[in-house]
């Protein structure tokens, strides 16, 4: 984008402060637009969360994102913050299956097996299991073009053994979600790229997977980046683009050029950028496209993080686990999150994340955030040692995260489509092309070019 914006598009609404609102606001001031930001809840952020504690930085959403996705990183670098970038460390990953810590084979990448003799070796799977998951490298492509569930998908190439051990605990923790309703398209459509091309998966990923570089640590190859103060600061550096504030300010309905807030009253703007939550975009918009996507499944989980002295942690060399469904645990994972994160924790200190699955939040909802962080606490205990923590914080993230069911694509095209009549109006956020942080930001930054590209073409 070139040109500033000048008198005919200069008052932006944003609504919602969470990434995708506030980065919105950072590309429409950086084009010359005065930028009101409206927020519901009293702070910004969304689901980011950072809170500071005994010298402990405690991230109690998301803490990272995938570093080879570049939007995010050129804004931090933009915003100055570029020296606070960490990179996690990495290490041997495990599962517990089979009421045992194992390794995840070497060589394995988003659960795909890329390495004959680890995958030989591993006590991880059966030889049936290890034997089925060879059929990939024989069986036809499996996707035809049209969308299917990732479940269908991985279980045909691999077989039900290494999508129940190692892929479903991995895949399903990123959206919190289960592979039988995830849609391939929507969520790692580089499977189908990868089938397309290689046919095999595991021939296909061991062509992606970079040699390991002589000299290279592995600490130094982690896939995620971070800010050193936290993600906080992040949202404290796009704070300034924001010219007028309006936290504890619900909008009630959005139509074109204007906005009825809860309270009755209206404004008009010469745009309009929807940044919200999922849930909150039928309502606000009221037309049965957008309502189609706010219906959609979302689910729940709950986060718990436990510091502790160091000596009281019985951890392997690593950054945490995932743990298969068969084990009947109500965590879905721990990060080790000190040893992936160095920089949350002081020396000498331990800081655990834990993960509760969806289908335990409803019985722990109305519980107490002491009872909630000891139940949480004894599903670990079966797991791995730890002493009494020095404190817990426990985060509920309910009806959080979106799923993106088979057929999403369509949804959203659909939408995009119904929105194009609306004029002045724009749509963002982890609903649309993908949830993580990088994805938020890269449509935020469509959601600002679509509205500059679509005033250009009217005036
Ligand atoms: C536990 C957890 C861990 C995660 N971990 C990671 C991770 O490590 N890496 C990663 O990349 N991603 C992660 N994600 C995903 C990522 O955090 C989210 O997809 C992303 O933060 C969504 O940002 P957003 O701005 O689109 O939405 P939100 O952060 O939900 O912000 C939307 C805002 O809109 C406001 N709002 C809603 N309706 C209205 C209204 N009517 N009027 C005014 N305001 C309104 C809400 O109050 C909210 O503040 C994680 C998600 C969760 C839940």
């Amino acid at each position: 984008m070139s040109e500033k914006w000048v008198n005919q598009l200069n008052r932006i609404a944003i609504i919602g402060g969470g990434i995708t609102g506030l980065a919105a606001a950072y590309y429409a001031k950086e084009a010359g637009a005065h930028v009101t930001l409206i927020e519901a809840q009293d702070h910004l952020g969304g689901k980011i969360k950072t809170i500071y504690r005994d010298g402990f930085t405690l991230e109690t959403g998301p803490d990272g994102y995938m570093a080879r996705k570049p939007t995010l990183t050129s804004l931090i670098t933009d915003l100055g913050l570029a020296d606070q970038l960490v990179r996690s460390r990495t290490g041997t990953s495990y599962i517990y299956v089979r009421k045992q810590l194992r390794q995840m084979p070497a060589g394995s990448v988003m659960g795909i097996p890329t390495k004959f003799w680890p995958m030989v070796k591993t006590d991880l799977f059966t030889w049936r299991g290890k034997l089925r998951a060879g059929f990939d490298l024989v069986i036809p492509r499996v996707y035809a073009g049209e969308d299917i569930s990732l479940d269908r998908f991985f279980r045909t190439r691999l077989g039900s053994e290494v999508v129940d051990t190692m892929i479903e605990p991995l895949l399903s923790g990123i959206y919190n979600g289960t592979l039988e309703d995830m849609s391939i398209e929507s969520t790692f459509p580089q499977f189908i790229t990868i089938e397309q091309k290689t046919r095999s998966l595991i021939l296909g990923m061991k062509a992606l997977t970079p040699p390991v570089q002589a000299g290279v640590k592995p600490s130094e190859t982690g896939k995620f980046l971070s800010i050193e103060q936290g993600l906080g600061a992040l949202v404290e550096a796009l704070r300034p683009s924001i010219d007028r504030l309006m936290l504890k300010t619900l909008v009630q309905s959005v139509r074109p050029h204007e906005v009825t807030f809860a309270d009755g009253t209206v404004e008009q703007f010469d745009g309009i950028i929807l940044a919200t939550s999922p849930q909150a975009l039928g309502p606000l918009l009221g037309f049965p496209e957008a309502e189609r996507l706010s219906s959609l499944k979302r689910t729940s989980s709950m986060t718990v993080l436990a510091a502790f002295d160091e000596s009281d942690v019985d951890a392997l060399d690593g950054t945490g686990y995932v743990i298969a469904k068969s084990e009947g645990n109500a965590l879905t994972a721990c990060s080790w999150m000190h040893k992936k994160w160095p920089h949350l924790a002081p020396k000498g200190k331990a800081l655990l994340r834990m993960y509760i699955g969806s289908e335990h939040v409803p019985s722990l909802l109305h519980e107490e955030d002491d009872q909630i962080a000891n139940f949480a606490l004894s599903e670990l205990r079966r797991i791995q040692k730890v002493g009494t923590p020095l404190f817990t914080k426990v985060e509920r993230h309910i009806q959080t995260m979106p799923q993106y069911e088979v057929g999403h694509k369509q949804d959203v095209r659909a939408f995009e489509e119904a929105l194009l009549k609306w004029d002045g109006v724009e749509a963002c956020g982890a609903i649309l092309h993908g949830v993580g942080l990088p994805d938020c930001v890269d449509s935020a930054k469509r959601a600002v070019d679509h509205l500059h590209l679509r005033q250009a073409v009217t005036v």
